[in-house]
């Protein structure tokens, strides 16, 4: 009573002065400096090829090239995996999903009938987060588990709302699932849209999904512009099936893909705007990636990787290196960085940047990348392990990259184990087409070891997608 009374005539002093509305500004800014927000926005099947600042020739995505032109383009950024579930694992736990039973040759992702999940034990960004006072919200499409105990709300989000799974799973007739897909109606993919544990609508209208969680992440931003947070908005396309909202019907060159994607750009766009209105622009970190390469399976109804190689479901590069672009006005130097990274370090990264130490008791295969980020020192990753599914393909160390297996993305069992593996200089020939294996003998033999020492770390756990 008596502190209250005190404030209360300290601020009543203040504000005669003319000095209260200063001294509060700046502890606030104060505050929120010290802990800054953090946005993932999340593509899902996007290409490396997909946006305009990264090559595309009919897609126009000025929010994006914005975004890259006032912030960071990076240009060697990877995921943990090349499809859906794996990938979203290692981003939010920054360990491989080797590590945590997130992945599986038999079931490459979950499905509405799966009974696992992300193990309670994992410590997602969300739930580190907590542990320094930020809000936290999943937005979008989840796919680490839709039972409660591996749900959002279990991993540390105080708010969920979207499709648990992908948008093409609960498909009516299984039969009928590729020309369901290519030629897609709302009813025929029976996918819940999901407000924290209840389902508020099924199957979702996946017309207005892409407007919808742009609406939910916005309106977070608002509610929690005095407070940090951490939004993971993890869009549902342009996965197939492709649906967007009427007012980006037929607007892209590119047919419905690039309508899709056009959407996506104007939601970043929304996003940054919501910030710009709520004075967070200079305290929060924005990326923006994609959760694996394109599903170029789907032909003209999958993304392009650009002039890189492959896509989604494989390990050659176009599968795993994404287009990311890094915003955070006043803190970051804009530029292009080159140096690799992966979604694995953002954990520790968040983590470096909320001052929160990371528990000892397990490997993370993250690194803190803020030396990169600040232009301060030298990049700590080096190495790239590229995996499919429970087997290691690929690695790459500084410029060089080793397939010790290769397969088709999709639809083909048979594996090659390649040995002498094949051997491409990433920075010569982005597009992994001129083996030089027979030139760098020294390379091929450090990079067996690099893979002999690998192995050695990872320790069985249950997997998880086989459940
Ligand atoms: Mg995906």
């Amino acid at each position: 009573m008596k502190n209250t009374r005190k404030s209360v005539m300290l601020i009543s002093s203040l504000l005669s002065a003319g000095i209260a509305n200063h001294q509060n500004t700046f502890a606030a800014e104060n505050v929120k400096t010290s802990k800054p927000n953090f946005i993932i926005i999340l593509a899902d099947d996007m290409g490396y090829g997909d946006v305009g600042v990264f090559g595309h020739p009919t897609i126009r995505t000025p929010n994006l090239d914005k975004m890259a032109s006032e912030g960071q383009k990076w240009t060697s950024f990877y995921v943990a995996a090349p499809v859906c579930t794996p990938s979203r694992a290692g981003l939010l736990t920054g360990r491989l999903p080797i590590r945590t039973g997130m992945c599986s040759e038999k079931r490459r992702v979950l499905f509405p009938n799966s009974n696992g999940g992300l193990p309670e034990k994992e410590i997602t960004i969300a739930s580190a987060l907590k542990t320094a006072g930020y809000s936290t919200a999943c937005i979008g499409k989840w796919h680490l588990g839709h039972l409660p105990q591996f749900a959002p709300n279990a991993h540390g989000f105080d708010y969920y709302y979207g499709i648990p799974y992908s948008n093409d799973m609960d498909v009516k007739e299984t039969n009928n699932y590729v020309s369901y897909v290519t030629s897609p109606k709302i009813d025929y993919f029976n996918v819940p849209l999901m407000r924290n544990s209840e389902i508020i609508e099924r199957p979702a209208d996946q017309t207005t999904i892409t407007k919808r969680y742009t609406q939910e992440a916005t309106n977070f931003i608002k509610h929690n512009k005095d407070k940090p947070f951490f939004l993971y908005l993890a869009h549902s396309m342009p996965h197939v099936p492709l649906f967007r909202s009427k007012e980006f019907e037929n607007i892209s060159l590119r047919g419905i893909y690039g309508d899709v994607i056009e959407e996506l750009d104007w939601s970043v766009g929304e996003i940054l705007t919501a910030l710009k209105q709520n004075g967070l622009e200079k305290n929060t970190f924005v990326i923006f990636t994609s959760d694996n390469g394109p599903w170029t399976l789907f032909q003209d109804q999958g993304g392009s990787a650009g002039l890189l190689s492959g896509g989604k479901g494989g390990t050659y590069e176009g599968g795993m290196r994404e287009p990311t672009i890094i915003r955070w006005p006043g803190t970051l130097k804009p530029g292009v960085i080159m140096d690799m990274a992966t979604t694995m370090d953002l954990l520790p990264t968040f983590s470096k940047l909320a001052n929160i130490s990371l528990p000892n008791d397990r490997i993370y295969d993250g690194y803190d990348i803020t030396p990169v980020l600040f232009g301060t020192g030298k990049d700590p990753r080096d190495i790239v392990y590229y995996y499919r599914d429970v087997e290691i393909f690929a690695i790459r160390k500084g410029v060089y990259k080793a397939h010790f297996r290769t397969q088709p993305e999709y639809g083909s069992e048979v594996v090659t184990v390649q040995d002498p593996p094949l051997l491409f200089n990433l920075n010569i020939d982005p597009s992994e087409r001129h083996n030089v294996a027979d030139k760098h003998p020294e390379i091929i033999a450090e990079m067996k070891k690099i893979l002999e020492k690998h192995q050695a770390s990872v320790v069985p756990v249950e997997n998880q997608l086989e459940k």
